[in-house]
C-alpha cells in the first residue's frame, strides 16, 4: 500500500504525492477533450491500454485517485471512491440502488446520521426501510427481509439494498455478514439481487475485512480510524467494479466526492493505519480488563469479553480479527454517576467521534443518541449510565490512571 499508484517520476521526483490543488486540468489537444468526455459519459468503452484522462476535480483529480487505489488494497476491493463525509458515502450509496417503490432491510442501531437519513429522509423520497435488532440474531433479520419484499411487491417496487451497520454504536451488536449475503441472494429479482452493504467504520479496515466476508460494497468513515489524527471529514465506499461504478455515477453528479487536499491528509494518514491501530486495539485490551474489575463498574461491552456460550461468540470470532478500540460501559448509577465520571476526566477529552489518536469519552443517551425517542433507547441497550471510550494511542497506564481517579467518589 505504501508507495502503491503513485510514481515520484510523474512529479518531478517528488517523494510524496504533491497536494493538486486545482479545479481543472489541461488537455493536450481538442481530440483528447472529446476523448475523456466520450470514456467520462460512458459513451464508448475504453480501448486496449487507453488512460481515462484528468479533467475536472469532481469527477478525478491525482489526490483523489491516489488515495482511492490504496484504500482498495486495504480492503481487498477492485475499486475505491472517497467521498467528503462517511455520511456522503452512505447517502449516495443507498441513492444510487433505491428508487421510489423501494425498500430495503437495515440492521439497529445504526450511526445518528445513517438512522436520521433512514426514517426522515429517504421516506421522502418513497423508500422505506425495514429495520431489524442487531442483537436479535438470524431470525429478526430474514423477517425483516420477509416484510421489505412484501412492502416492495404492495408499492411496485423492489428491495433495493441490505444495509449493515457491524459491530453496532454504540452497543457493539454484530450482523452475521455472511447471512446478510444470503438473504440478498434470497431476494433475486428480475432486476437482479439488491447489495449488501457493510458500515466497517468501528472496525475497518484492519479488524474486519466485509468484503471477504460476502458483503458487495463497503463504507466506512474516513474521519474515524483511517483519518485517524481528528482532524478532517471524509468517507469512502469499496467494492466490486460492477457496483463501485455505480455509485461514481452519482457522485460525480450530486458532487459528494472529496477534496484534493483532505484526500493529501488522509495519504499521510494511512501511513500509520496499522501502528495506530494496533496501538489503540492493545490499550482498549488493557483499558477493558481494568474496568472490568472495578468495583463502581456495572457491566462492559467489550466484543473480547463476550461470554464463550454467547449467541454471537462463534461469529465475532469469525468475522472480526480483534474487538478493536471502541466499546462502551456501563458504570453503577445514571446519568449524574456517570456525568460526574465524565467531568472529572483530566487526560481523556470528553467529546463525540472515535478512532483519533487521542482517547475520547461520551454519553451515548446525552450525545449521540438524544434523538432516539427514551423507549426505543432502552430497547437497545443505550442507558444512562452508558459510557463510550474510544481509546487512542496513548500510553494505556495513563488513560487507566486518568480512569481510576475519576471513578473515585
Ligand atoms: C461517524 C460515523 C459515520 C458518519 O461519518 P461522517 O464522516 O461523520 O459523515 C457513519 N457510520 C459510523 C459507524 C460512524 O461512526
Amino acid at each position: 500500500m505504501m508507495g502503491y499508484g503513485y510514481s515520484p517520476g510523474l512529479s518531478e521526483g517528488a517523494l510524496k504525492p504533491p497536494l493538486f490543488q486545482t479545479s481543472t486540468f489541461v488537455f493536450r489537444n481538442a481530440e483528447e477533450g472529446k476523448a475523456s468526455f466520450e470514456l467520462a459519459y460512458g459513451l464508448r468503452e475504453k480501448k486496449r491500454g487507453e488512460e481515462m484522462h484528468l479533467i475536472y476535480s469532481r469527477i478525478n483529480n491525482p489526490n483523489l485517485e491516489v488515495l482511492e487505489d490504496r484504500l482498495a488494497v486495504w480492503d481487498g476491493a477492485e475499486k475505491a471512491l472517497a467521498f467528503a463525509s462517511g455520511m456522503a458515502a452512505i447517502s449516495t450509496t443507498l441513492m444510487t440502488f433505491l428508487r421510489p417503490g423501494d425498500s430495503f432491510v437495515f440492521s439497529e442501531p445504526v450511526y445518528g446520521g445513517t438512522e436520521f437519513l433512514v426514517h426522515n429522509i429517504l421516506p421522502q423520497f418513497g423508500v422505506k426501510g425495514v429495520g431489524f435488532m442487531a442483537e436479535g440474531g438470524e431470525t429478526g433479520f430474514r423477517e425483516a427481509a420477509m416484510q421489505a419484499a412484501a412492502l416492495a411487491a404492495k408499492n411496485g417496487g423492489k428491495v433495493g439494498a441490505v444495509y449493515v451497520e457491524t459491530p453496532a454504536n454504540p452497543t457493539n451488536g454484530l450482523v452475521d455478514i455472511s447471512l446478510a449475503r444470503e438473504i440478498s441472494e434470497n431476494l433475486k429479482g428480475p432486476a437482479g439481487r439488491p447489495p449488501v452493504i457493510v458500515d466497517n467504520t468501528f472496525l475497518g479496515p484492519l479488524w474486519q475485512r466485509p468484503l471477504q466476508l460476502g458483503a458487495d460494497l463497503c463504507v466506512t468513515s474516513l474521519t474515524k480510524y483511517v483519518g485517524g489524527h481528528s482532524d478532517l471529514i471524509a468517507g469512502a465506499v469499496s467494492g466490486q467494479a460492477n457496483w463501485v461504478g455505480q455509485v461514481a455515477v452519482l457522485r460525480t453528479i450530486l458532487g459528494t466526492m472529496t477534496d484534493p487536499h483532505t484526500a493529501w491528509l488522509l495519504l499521510r494518514s494511512l501511513e500509520t493505519l496499522k501502528l495506530r491501530m494496533d496501538a489503540a486495539e492493545l490499550g482498549a485490551r488493557k483499558v477493558a480488563a481494568f474496568l472490568e474489575k472495578h468495583p463502581r463498574v456495572k457491566s462492559v461491552w467489550y466484543l473480547g469479553f463476550l461470554p464463550m456460550d454467547h449467541p454471537d461468540r462463534a461469529l465475532f470470532e469469525r468475522q472480526c480479527v480483534t474487538a478493536g478500540s471502541t466499546f462502551a460501559f456501563e458504570i453503577e448509577g445514571g446519568e449524574k454517576e456517570a456525568f460526574a465520571f465524565l467531568n472529572k476526566l483530566q487526560v481523556i477529552k470528553l467529546a463525540v467521534s472515535l478512532g483519533g489518536t487521542e482517547t475520547l469519552a461520551s454519553h451515548p443517551a446525552a450525545m449521540t443518541h438524544s434523538d432516539v425517542p427514551k423507549q426505543s433507547r432502552e430497547r437497545l441497550g443505550i442507558t444512562e449510565s452508558l459510557i463510550r471510550l474510544s481509546i487512542g494511542v496513548e500510553n494505556p497506564d495513563d488513560l487507566i490512571a486518568d480512569i481510576a481517579q475519576a471513578l473515585d467518589v
